[in-house]
């Protein structure tokens, strides 16, 4: 059988079709894009790949994912330090904050809790969310869970843990799709349900 491209090209190939949103047209694509525009494209990714490969970094405070720990949003002394969002992951922490509409900062949880899966509390980051909180200065939670049936057990379990606190406690309004992810929803979608969140009942 006769190749069109090395084995070489091949595993760029197929290491880009792996890729979520990619597939292996899309990939192909990219590929030849990259062979042909070797200055342009090849080498900027290249060196960006490089430098996020290395400084790689989850955020100890709350679990972002950044080239930094303490990541870019939990360093801004802009953010308003006394407002906190909870996310599942985070796709649903950068979704959010790509809206620019939450001053505040986040806490990701590393997933959902989930019966089914065998995903317990303990698995999750939420005694380090109890002790954020409990350590004083927030004076709201938005509990930011995707509607889901897990997504909205997991808000409840939270809701509970937090109750002892002196602090508004919120969630996302409804107008999110049921089932909704929120890395899915465009941004106007995702403004909206952020800005008419509502104190959990
Ligand atoms: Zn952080």
């Amino acid at each position: 059988m006769t190749r069109m491209a090395s084995s070489e090209i091949d595993a760029l190939t197929q290491a880009l079709a792996r890729l979520p949103g990619l597939g292996p047209r899309s990939a192909r694509r990219a590929v030849l894009h990259l062979l042909k525009k070797r200055e342009a494209a090849l080498g900027p990714l290249l060196r960006a790949l490089e430098v996020v490969s290395e400084k790689l970094a989850t955020c100890s405070t709350c679990g972002n994912v950044d080239t930094s720990d303490p990541c870019q949003i939990c360093a801004d002394p802009r953010r308003d330090t006394r407002m906190l969002c909870v996310v599942e992951e985070v796709a649903d922490l950068w979704a959010l904050d790509r809206s620019r509409l939450f001053p505040g900062r986040y806490h990701v949880l590393g997933g959902r809790l989930s019966a089914l899966e065998g995903v317990r509390p303990e698995d999750l980051a939420i005694d380090t969310l109890i002790q954020r909180v409990g350590a004083g200065g927030i004076e709201e939670v938005v509990l930011a869970m995707n509607a889901t049936l897990e997504g909205q057990t997991t808000a409840h379990y939270l809701a509970e843990r937090l109750e002892k606190f002196p602090i508004r406690l919120t969630q996302l309004a409804h107008g999110l799709p049921v089932g909704g992810e929120l890395d899915y929803l465009d941004e106007g979608t995702l403004a909206q349900a952020l800005r008419a969140r509502r104190p959990v009942s």
